[in-house]
């Protein structure tokens, strides 16, 4: 663990003084500092952009559409319904309480911690920090290691442009860094983003001081396709779902469950969209990423198969963090690449008979993070969310479900817990005090002392 030094203590010291002066509270404050995040943002574009391509090998364009944009888009959600989110929520109130009146009140926690995963290293971090600021929080933002150049352009850009007693960055290794924070603080809040091994790792160090947590972590999630789905549609939902990022976006589908009469139809249109979308050599395309770095890449290709398992691809460039897009078939559930969720541009394709059948693969694994299903047979969505358990996910499509700021975006079981996103992630930084305001004009001695006698009553009353 590392040692905080003193100057770091000091100002998450100053954080907690600067939260209790009440500077975070009024709607104006809050307002005016979610504006200075976009312009901050908007300024440094070619800078995040730079960055994301020397980490990632992401084009501005995509850049913009997964990263940029999504922060930008919560933002301006933000901004529009701030007022709105702020105001004291009226609830019923049971005749008992007559004439009281119930709201809620969405109360700061106070300085939480963000911590970031380094896939999608811009918006992962600070989509979760506009809730926070939305909320009223002081934030203390910990980007992904593993992504250097985001995260030294994150922290340049709060260093410019926020009060450090407001918002501050804490680079470095997170095994080291973050026990030294909570070991030299007691946050408020944690929210945390990245594999589920770390996330129990952070769950267990908050217990300790009752810290509550959203944990938004990992799994293996799947991608259904029945016989009668739109197979040219699926192909190309679950090709872009896949291969963006090379695969590494956590809501990727990380494996394909075909209805066995489609399959093979199913296989030649991923391979005919995989071509279509990135060339018969990914290496050359403009669209196409790179692995994170060399351990993650030899752990991708430690999951590789023997040759015959190898429908398509399987090419890769250990200097150039090249991993091409590639599909496997036949393969059964005690391989190596389903043993644990794949995080790389390696698509599974397994065949199965029956939708019960399906099922039983997916509950052989945690509970995922997404869950795709492709079919136009309206009974079958009906039979699938009734039975399949997972934290969100999309018929007839992949990944878009996370980018509705009108849906709560999260995992449930292993895959994590609690939600964010546009109002869900003003409530998750919130705590929602509910209070009972009672009028004097009516008092009832009933409610009083001697209550002898009115057990009758009572029954009538409260049940
Ligand atoms: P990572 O290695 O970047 O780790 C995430 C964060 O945890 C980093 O900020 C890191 O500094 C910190 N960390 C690492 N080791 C730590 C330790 N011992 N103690 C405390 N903190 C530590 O990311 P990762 O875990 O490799 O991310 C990949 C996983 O994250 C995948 O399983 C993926 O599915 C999941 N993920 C989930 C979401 C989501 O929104 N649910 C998004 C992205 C990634």
């Amino acid at each position: 663990m590392e040692k905080i030094n003193q100057t770091i203590k000091d100002n998450l010291y100053k954080m907690r003084a600067y939260f209790q002066s009440g500077a975070t509270l009024d709607y104006a404050f809050r307002k005016e500092q979610l504006r200075k995040l976009k312009e901050a943002i908007v300024q440094n574009e070619a800078a995040i952009f730079e960055a994301l391509k020397k980490d990632l090998d992401k084009s501005p364009e995509e850049s913009y559409a997964t990263e940029v944009g999504l922060v930008l888009a919560e933002i301006s959600v933000a901004l529009r319904n701030l007022e709105k989110w702020m105001r004291p929520e009226k609830l019923k109130t049971n005749l008992v309480n007559f004439p009281s009146s119930s709201r809620l009140y969405r109360d700061p926690y106070g300085v939480t911690l963000v911590i970031g995963a380094w896939n999608y290293p811009f918006q992962l971090l600070l989509a979760p920090l506009v809730g926070a600021m939305a909320a009223g929080n002081c934030v203390v933002l910990k980007p992904s290691e593993v992504a250097v150049a985001t995260s030294a352009v994150i922290a340049r850009i709060f260093r410019e442009n926020f009060d450090p007693r407001y918002i501050s960055v804490h680079e470095g290794e997170g095994g080291e860094v973050i026990p030294g924070l909570m070991d030299a603080f007691r946050f408020d809040y944690i929210f945390y983003t990245g594999g589920t091994t770390v996330g129990k790792i952070i769950y267990q160090a908050a217990a300790k001081d009752l810290i509550p947590v959203t944990l938004e972590l990992g799994g293996k999630s799947p991608a259904i396709v029945e016989r009668e789905a739109d197979l040219k549609a699926a192909a190309r939902r679950i090709v872009i779902g896949k291969f963006l990022n090379s695969g590494q976006t956590c809501v990727a589908p990380d494996y394909v469950l075909a209805q066995a009469d489609i399959k093979e139809q199913l296989f030649a249109q991923i391979v005919e969209t995989t071509e279509k979308f990135f060339g018969k050599d990914a290496s050359q395309s403009y669209d196409y990423g790179r692995v994170i770095n060399r351990r993650h890449f030899d752990s991708l290709v430690s999951l590789l198969p023997e040759k015959e398992k190898i429908r398509y691809g399987g090419d890769h460039d250990r200097d150039q963090l090249y991993f091409g897009p590639t599909i496997l078939s036949e393969v059964s559930p005690g391989d190596p690449v389903m043993r644990k969720e794949i995080f790389g541009p390696i698509l599974p394709v397994i065949s199965y008979d029956q939708k019960e059948d399906a099922l039983k693969v997916i509950k052989k694994f945690e509970k995922p993070l997404s869950f795709y299903l492709f079919t136009q047979n309206k009974a079958h969505v009906k039979w699938w969310m009734k039975h399949a358990s997972f934290g969100g996910g999309c018929i007839n499509n992949t990944l878009w479900h996370f980018s509705n700021p009108n849906m709560p975006f999260g995992g449930v079981g292993d895959s994590g817990m609690g939600a964010y996103h546009g109002r869900f992630s003003f409530n998750t930084f919130s705590h929602s005090k509910a209070v009972l305001s009672t009028p004097t004009w009516f008092d009832p001695a009933l409610k009083y002392p001697p209550f002898k006698g009115r057990l009758r009553f009572f029954k009538w009353m409260i049940k």
